[in-house]
């Protein structure tokens, strides 16, 4: 693991650490203690914490900003809203996050020491944990850069087998988040200096 970057404090900090770095930032929902989401549905929110607010705009990830003063807007309130990157071809850049899905039986892990070790180390970069375990690798190359959203990637790469002995699709537990895609920010913790793949 590498050396921890300077954390920032408040929600609108760490929104504005993001903006500074060229990522479109966007609010979104959080969870309660108990596990529920912050928007109505409540309990019966099947994402939570992970989508915009219905009732604000932006109504959705693709009017995600660098403003400043969108984002004092946004965030100036503190805890009371998720941070959401926008990944893929922005204009300041490319943002391609790998999600590594580990943790409650996902093997993401797993998958990625297979690839690394037929293929080699993925370039050194900053890495953010997830809350269920997982991690994403977080790239940021330059403009124009175009890399479509798609889950379980690489699988047939990792030489995993296409059916489980249950006969259902096997999974990588390996997304990519690029254009038409986002994550959102685990905010506080977690943005690490480049690691080693752990
Ligand atoms: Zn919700």
């Amino acid at each position: 693991m590498g050396k921890k970057i300077k954390e920032p404090k408040t929600t609108l900090e760490w929104a504005s650490e993001y903006a500074k770095r060229g990522w479109a930032v966007f609010p979104c929902h959080r969870v309660n203690l108990d596990g529920t989401c912050t928007c109505h549905k409540g309990a019966e929110c099947d994402r939570p914490g992970k989508h915009t607010i219905y009732s604000l705009e932006p109504e959705s990830f693709k009017d995600a900003s660098i403003d400043h003063l969108k984002l004092k807007e946004w965030f100036s309130k503190d805890d009371v809203y998720n941070i959401g990157l926008r990944t893929g071809n922005n204009p300041q850049g490319s943002l391609i996050v790998i999600d590594i899905d580990e943790g409650d039986g996902k093997s993401g892990g797993k998958t990625l020491e297979l690839l690394e070790t037929k293929y080699g180390r993925l370039p050194f970069t900053l890495v953010q944990r997830t809350g269920s375990g997982g991690r994403h690798l977080v790239y940021w190359g330059k403009p124009g850069i175009h890399i479509k959203s798609t889950k379980n990637i690489l699988r047939a790469e990792a030489g995993l087998p296409d059916r489980d002995a249950e006969g259902r699709k096997t999974q990588s537990h390996i997304d990519v988040r690029a254009d038409g895609g986002y994550i959102v920010s685990v905010r506080r913790t977690h943005l690490e200096a480049p690691g080693d793949g752990c």
